[in-house]
């Protein structure tokens, strides 16, 4: 093109991240003509690698709604080993906690152990993935450029302009500049933050609760924690082979196995755990040092680790825009909000409102090609409580991290939460799984308890760690259990489990009735519950009626 010239597209879409890659895509396979403009250049290395189960079932419904076989067999370790042995993954067959305390081993004590497996899928074939984010939001780009997208790396926007009728986007690519007219634009730039930068959108981080720091790499080298504690007892599934979280007196450390032996792994650390550790002036190295060196188990498994990157540091990973959504304008969840990587929230609720906003262009009239009104008010509105309900389950936890009986009853909440999503979405079909609250919001049980336990939690610990008494303890243990029953599905928070809960489908059997279903019906769902039903057709032609 001359210069001087205005280009035209329906959507232009900043960042090219998994989430902005696949939205560019869907926005293509439904017909209309986007550009996708990323700063850097793929592969790259990111972090937020660990999915679940409903980040997964998101996954699948993309992958049948719009006919991408890709994302339906991304969607399982099976499925990807079978078909996409290239793309770099690990194993994740649930959620592995231990406590360490300063200057200890950690202690194998059987059924007293400070540990707790929660399994998010029955065989390895079913599991769920850590994605080596190099190799997958590679993929995502590529097939989007394959699906038509115009794909713009190394490019820097330098400025947008909303009129009546486009969004007005000024850069540069290899010097050249350019002026792009969009219909609609969508922020995926994570915490780039490239329309908080240019619309000055405020922040709304004060209204948040969490607050941690982090240092990270990713590491050759690491030794498993069955090596570590070789007596264990056996858990529903082994146990490295999960989203794996040490706590500790300073915070938490999350280590994410890939199959190639790489393991992803950081530790987020309290303001209060930070200052323990030398505080910011000390740098990453130091820090991660200083806190292998407190904690003998974890120091033992990482001796041999060599980072395949400089240990990074980060002092604070959160941030909170005020709105999500404007006119002819709207953020994904990346570039509105992040909490924590505790839970491992980013991905399922990235792919969920990637479904909901290509279901708003799926419903945008002909002549008009840009959502807004109440649809994108909808949108927004879903961003806004999602993130408070996820800071509050996650200063929740922070808090529990005070002792390990108040943690462990506290994930409950969590894994209530998500377990009974789960099933549902499993036996409702896609139709309103999109718009289906988060987290539980939007759910009269559900979701108050986050905020609650957040409450009940700081009367425990005073706001300062304090372990709280015996009684207080179990009081809040009882307290999650009552709490939680009418959603319980998963046979959760029962003491005779000793904290090692399988995959159990006779309870969920058993208790038919939460899911307001006869025995009969759960029955006849299995295959379906068990994530086995047979793959089902994929191609263009087989999907095109069902795209919203
Ligand atoms: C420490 C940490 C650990 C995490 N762990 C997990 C986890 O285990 N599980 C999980 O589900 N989630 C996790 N997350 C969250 C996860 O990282 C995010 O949900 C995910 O990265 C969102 O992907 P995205 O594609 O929206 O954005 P991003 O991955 O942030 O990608 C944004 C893209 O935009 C580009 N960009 C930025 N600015 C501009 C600009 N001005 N112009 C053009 N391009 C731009 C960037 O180069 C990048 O390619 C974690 C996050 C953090 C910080």
């Amino acid at each position: 093109m001359s210069a001087g010239e205005v280009e035209r597209c329906d959507v232009a879409i900043v960042g090219s991240g998994f989430a902005g890659s696949l939205l560019a895509r869907l926005l293509a396979v439904q017909g209309h003509q986007v550009v996708l403009v990323e700063r850097g250049s793929h592969p790259r290395f990111a972090i937020g690698e660990s999915t679940t189960p409903l980040a997964n079932l998101s996954l699948e419904r993309i992958g049948i709604r719009y006919g991408l076989a890709d994302c339906y067999r991304l969607a399982t370790h099976g499925r990807w080993m079978e078909h996409y042995p290239h793309l770099r993954r690990g194993l994740k067959r649930g959620f592995t906690y231990y406590r360490h305390h300063p200057g200890e081993r950690f202690a194998d004590r059987g059924n007293a152990s400070e540990r707790l497996l929660v399994a998010a899928s029955p065989e390895d074939a079913l599991a769920d993935t850590h994605w080596l984010r190099a190799d997958v939001d590679h993929h995502f780009v590529r097939e989007a450029v394959a699906e038509g997208v115009d794909y713009r790396d190394r490019t820097e926007l330098t400025g947008i302009a909303l009129g009546t009728g486009s969004a007005r986007l000024t850069g540069s690519r290899g010097g050249e500049p350019f002026v792009l007219d969009a219909g609609f634009v969508v922020d995926a730039s994570g915490p780039g933050g490239f329309l908080a930068r240019e619309l000055a959108i405020p922040s709304a981080l004060e209204r948040t609760e969490t607050r941690s720091a982090i240092v990270y790499s990713h590491f050759t080298g690491v030794r498993p924690m069955r090596e570590m504690v070789p007596a264990l007892s056996d858990g529903p599934y082994p146990d490295d082979w999960a989203a794996v979280h040490h706590l500790i007196d300073e915070g938490w450390m999350y280590s994410l196995r890939f199959d190639d032996g790489v393991t992803s792994a950081g530790f987020l650390l309290t303001p209060r755990g930070l200052d323990a550790s030398g505080g910011a002036a000390g740098g990453a190295g130091r820090i991660w040092r200083s806190l292998l060196e407190r904690y003998p188990t974890l120091g033992d498994a990482f001796a041999q680790a060599t980072p395949l990157f400089p240990i990074a540091f980060r002092e604070r990973v959160q941030h909170r825009l005020a709105y999500a959504t404007g006119d002819r304008w709207a953020l994904l969840p990346h570039s509105f909000a992040f909490t924590d990587p505790l839970y491992s929230t980013g991905i399922a609720w990235s792919l969920r409102a990637v479904e909901r906003l290509a279901l708003i262009f799926g419903d945008v009239a002909d002549d008009d090609r840009a959502p807004r009104g109440p649809a994108l008010a909808r949108y927004g509105a879903a961003l806004e409580a999602e993130a408070d309900q996820i800071d509050l389950l996650v200063a929740g936890a922070y808090e529990a991290m005070a002792h390990f009986e108040l943690f462990a009853a506290h994930a409950m909440l969590y894994f209530a939460a998500v377990s009974f999503a789960e099933v549902s979405q499993r036996l409702g079909g896609d139709e309103g799984a999109p718009w289906g609250g988060f987290l539980g919001v939007g759910d009269p049980v559900v979701e108050p308890l986050f905020r609650e336990a957040l409450s009940r939690l700081r009367r425990i610990t005073r706001g300062h760690g304090a372990t709280g008494t015996a009684s207080e303890r179990r009081d809040f243990v009882s307290w999650v259990a009552r709490s939680i029953a009418p959603r319980n599905v998963a046979g959760l928070a029962d003491p005779s489990r000793h904290n090692l809960y399988p995959v159990d489908l006779g309870v969920l059997l058993e208790r038919h009735a939460l899911l307001g279903l006869t025995r009969e019906q759960v029955v006849e769902a299995l295959p379906a519950l068990r994530g086995m039903s047979p793959e089902p057709p994929l191609g263009r032609a087989a999907t095109a009626g069902r795209r919203g």
